[in-house]
């Protein structure tokens, strides 16, 4: 922490409504200043009471982001780990059910000696401990934490008195960013900065004056309105920071650049020297990424497409892949549940690759197999990730190697065929949250295999979010019916890659690969697989004649 003397500690809030962005804004934050040469973390508070995000489902908050160390957290810190390209940990997400988890543990420990136990203090020294936990680590000049929900929430209460509570307490070494809307009204032509000086004012209510105000609109501010609300809200008119709505989130570091967000909080921290930001590798990403030399269509097959948020770290690795390889995927975002054996070839055909998404219980499961069966027929270029591996192997299993009924005893506890089981481990767990095998797992893959051409060496760590396994009862019969398991745990000889013997790009792996695509490291696997789907279409073959069929 050489370059700030101390850790500081940034805040960002958000008032008007929800979904203005705050991660987006907190993760580019983070890069411009991470591109300065300052050591960066970004944490989320989460107003729920679930303990973590693992219980919930997809379509209430999207995807569960997992850690290295197998935290179940929110999506937003898919994003901090894609701009920034440093790995999270539970500590940088904390929810009010950890919280006060955490003090009803101490007070049944007796910790309280015998005081009423309530918000104030406890529960916001907890949320307090929690925020400084990251800053007390001495390797960050910056801890950027940003509050879920908005401003004026009965829920998010606690956190913004210990905002309030840490402003007091460290003084310019704090600063808070409050993220705001400037509604649009058709009618008058106008931008409305009503709103804002509203949530200010909330906000104000609280004891938390903002130090910036950035604001989120359609269209380019009016002259003098920021000035308008600099007056209105106690900032400086610098301090108000225009956010546009951009073609891509990930202009958004450079459009806070153009608008002088880091300059501003920098000095607003009392920092005064500092260097240039380096945004030259940043920026050779947008080129490849909005300047492609060609496109490719790849269907991506799940039970939660309406919501393109339960995919979205699969979304944006895809997507860094394009970037890669210098092409545009298009995402077809194909229903599990409506694929049948008779519409699948008009479903899927065409495309130059299909990947099967994860997911959890049997809806949708018949669809992913038929899909499944179509790459491998027609040979598409496929990746399964977690359960599309799973639905791969049972597939193979019935399809090809004649085993009956064969499924996951997630999905039929009475299957003749078990092909993906249960851990023994899990079998005797009864609780639902944080109790899968979550994290990072060491990997090692065999020579001369497609995976190990796409990774490059032989012992790869990736992570994991599952309870069911390949069941190695099976292994000889697969093995020599031509579904080689490619990689396996060197401690446990869990099988975690498998692929096709006879297809020109087939590879199921029991991880999560898309946790790990940074935009200054895309995923090799999914770098691999597009560049396969690109070869695929290129060619004129009877493979892409086929795939029409
Ligand atoms: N439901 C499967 C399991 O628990 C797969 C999980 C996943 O796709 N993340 O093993």
């Amino acid at each position: 922490m050489a370059m700030t003397g101390s850790t500081k500690y940034i805040f960002v809030t958000g008032g008007v409504t929800s979904s203005l962005g705050k991660g987006i804004i907190s993760a580019s934050l983070a890069k411009l200043l991470q591109a300065r040469g300052f050591t960066v973390t970004i944490q989320k508070l989460d107003p729920y009471i679930n303990v973590d995000p693992g219980t919930l489902n997809p379509y209430e908050h999207g995807e569960c982001f997992v850690t290295e160390d197998g935290a179940e957290t929110d999506l937003d810190l898919g994003h901090y780990e894609r701009f920034l390209d440093v790995p999270t940990s539970q500590a940088n997400n904390v929810t009010t059910g950890r919280i006060y988890q955490n003090v009803i543990n101490k007070e049944r420990r007796g910790e309280y000696l015998g005081k009423t136990v309530q918000v104030i203090p406890h529960i916001t020294d907890e949320i307090k401990r929690h925020i400084q936990a990251l800053g007390r680590k001495g390797i960050y000049d910056f801890v950027i934490t940003e509050v879920g929900g908005t401003v004026g929430d009965i829920e998010s209460l606690p956190y913004v008195e210990a905002i309030r509570q840490l402003k007091w307490e460290k003084g310019r070494d704090c600063l808070t960013i409050h993220l705001t809307l400037l509604p649009f009204l058709q009618t008058s032509g106008e931008l409305k900065t009503k709103p804002t000086q509203h949530s200010v004012k909330e906000l104000l209510s609280l004891g938390v004056q903002p130090d910036v105000l950035v604001c989120r609109t359609e269209h380019p501010m009016q002259k003098g309105m920021k000035e308008k609300i600099a007056l209105f809200c106690n900032v400086d008119a610098t301090a108000v920071i225009e956010s546009r709505d951009a073609e891509t989130i990930y202009d958004v570091p450079l459009l806070m650049q153009d608008e002088g967000l880091d300059q501003v909080v920098l000095r607003k921290l009392g920092i005064e020297v500092f260097p240039e930001a380096d945004l030259a590798p940043w920026k050779d990403f947008l080129r490849r990424y909005k300047h492609p030399g060609g496109e490719v269509h790849i269907g991506l097959v799940g039970k939660y497409v309406e919501l393109h948020d339960a995919y979205k770290s699969i979304k944006e690795a895809l997507e860094h892949a394009g970037a890669a390889n210098e092409t545009k995927v298009h995402i077809k975002w194909v229903h599990s549940e409506k694929l049948t054996a008779k519409n699948i070839a008009k479903q899927l055909g065409g495309l130059a690759g299909i990947l099967v998404a994860p997911g959890f219980g049997h809806r949708g499961i018949e669809g992913k197999i038929e899909a499944i069966r179509y790459a491998r027929e027609n040979k598409v270029p496929f990746l399964g990730i977690c359960l599309g591996m799973q639905c791969a192997v049972i597939e193979f299993g019935r399809n090809v190697l004649g085993l009956e009924g064969a499924n996951s005893a997630e999905m039929d506890a009475n299957t003749p065929h078990p092909v993906i089981a249960m851990m023994e481990e899990q079998k005797k767990i009864e609780n639902k949250g944080g109790t899968m095998r979550l994290g990072a797992y060491p990997c090692l893959l065999k020579e001369g295999t497609k995976a190990f051409a796409v990774y490059g060496k032989k012992q790869i760590t990736e992570r994991h979010r599952h309870r069911y396994e390949f069941n190695n009862a099976y292994i000889d019969q697969y093995r020599n019916g031509g579904m080689l398991p490619v990689g396996t745990n060197p401690q446990t000889q869990l099988v975690e890659v498998v692929e096709l013997q006879d297809h020109p790009w087939f590879v199921g792996v029991q991880y999560h690969p898309e946790y790990k695509s940074t935009v200054a490291k895309p995923h090799p696997l999914f770098i691999h697989f597009v560049k396969a789907a690109m070869a695929a279409q290129g060619a004129p073959t009877e493979v892409k004649e086929q795939a029409k069929a």
